[in-house]
């Protein structure tokens, strides 16, 4: 529809201008609108593209968690449905790190299906980052990473094949290169160092 077009374009636009200063953490110190656009064309592709506004909170997805944008703003300019998608997957950063990640966890499973795509389709572009341009981490604190992001995907699971499959192949591939571990459980007690 031209009208979802038009609609995608201003949040690609919004996104930019939000995030502009805003790097990747991985030694490639990619623009943070990398990840925007990797988050949005899994969506979009996870749905045959039929959910426009997906594709627009994918966009908009870390808008509020980290350069403080308001959920008002989002829901004048882009609606209620595209606000709400955005708050299901966005983190309180007042609430200590490794209960932020306790509740990512426990929260994976209750969001709307829709939201479980995106959490999904986010975490997919995190692990590809951590292989292609990892954080100067030591190797234990990356296959922490990893085994959390597992652990949420597993709640969220059972709403897309096609998302599903493609963090599942990216965490195959993190098995093979080492970065990740198949028996890594994650818990949060494991969580007492840096901010990721
Ligand atoms: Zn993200």
């Amino acid at each position: 529809m031209p009208a979802d077009l038009v609609r995608v374009a201003h949040a690609l636009d919004f996104a930019c201008r939000k995030h502009a200063t805003q790097r990747r953490k991985g030694q490639g110190q990619e623009p943070y609108v990398n990840h925007l656009a990797e988050v949005a064309r899994l969506v979009a592709e996870a749905t045959a593209g039929t959910d426009a506004n997906l594709v627009i909170a994918a966009l908009l997805h870390d808008a509020v968690e980290d350069q403080g944008v308001e959920r008002e703003e989002i829901a004048t300019v882009f609606g209620e449905d595209v606000a709400e998608l955005v708050m299901e997957v966005t983190d309180d950063k007042r609430i200590p790190k490794a209960d932020r990640k306790r509740l990512q966890v426990e929260h994976a499973a209750r969001i709307s299906r829709r939201a479980r795509v995106l959490k999904i389709a986010d975490k997919t572009s995190n692990l590809r980052s951590m292989q292609h341009s990892p954080p100067a981490w030591p190797l234990a604190r990356k296959q922490r990473y990893f085994a959390w992001a597992r652990a949420v995907v597993a709640g969220a699971r059972g709403v897309n094949p096609w998302i599903e499959a493609a963090f599942d192949i990216e965490y195959e591939c993190a098995i093979g290169a080492g970065l990740a571990a198949r028996d890594f459980v994650w818990h949060p007690e494991l969580e007492t160092e840096g901010d990721d």
